[in-house]
């Protein structure tokens, strides 16, 4: 990189050492040209596009701060919010990408934050997803108690809709094939004949 002083168009790593975090390694560097030191932090960017455009860089307390409004009251510590931020920050950087949407942040928060708190979870979804009526409330509890129906350990259902519909009409399955794929049932053969 560039010496910040002179803009002479290289530099001489001096001394190399990780943070006491681990999260980055900080490089002292000399300048060639100029002989004055400077240092760099090389940290695996994630960065954050927000609605507006604008690009931040991820981090983990902004995750802690947007989720703690949505549990004031509930049974949850700061070691929890950790842990989820953590987790938050796994899922998102899985991706392999160096720059996410705003959005996908809010997906990844969702699942882990169900896992610790229902209420919190459903206060959370309620403002992230913009729940405008009580019909959408209904919607999210209806899905939590299905999922509570179908056992503890509840992956994502999010095909439940298409199951209901295709189960009451054997016609409705016409125009989605990927849901017909799992659900299509023949028409009983009594009729046929
Ligand atoms: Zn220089």
């Amino acid at each position: 990189m560039y010496c910040p002083y002179c803009r002479y168009p290289d530099s001489r790593v001096v001394d190399s050492r990780t943070t006491d975090d681990g999260v980055a390694i900080r490089r002292r560097r000399q300048c060639p040209d100029c002989g004055r030191r400077f240092s760099t932090t090389e940290t695996a960017s994630l960065n954050v596009v927000k609605r507006s455009g604008v690009v931040a860089p991820f981090s983990r307390d902004k995750i802690i701060n947007g989720v703690r409004k949505a549990c004031q009251g509930r049974p949850v510590t700061d070691a929890d919010l950790a842990v989820l931020a953590q987790r938050v920050e796994e899922t998102v950087r899985s991706t392999g990408a160096a720059q996410v949407e705003a959005n996908d942040i809010g997906l990844a928060i969702l699942h882990p934050l169900r896992e610790l708190d229902e209420v919190a979870y459903l206060r959370f979804a309620s403002v992230y997803q913009a729940f405008d009526s009580l019909d959408d409330f209904e919607a999210a509890i209806a899905l939590l108690r299905v999922e509570h129906d179908a056992g503890a350990a509840a992956g994502p259902a999010s095909t439940s809709p298409d199951v209901v519909a295709a189960a009451d009409g054997t016609s409705a399955n016409a125009n989605t094939p990927a849901a017909a794929s799992t659900t299509r049932t023949k028409p009983r053969a009594s009729d046929a004949s």
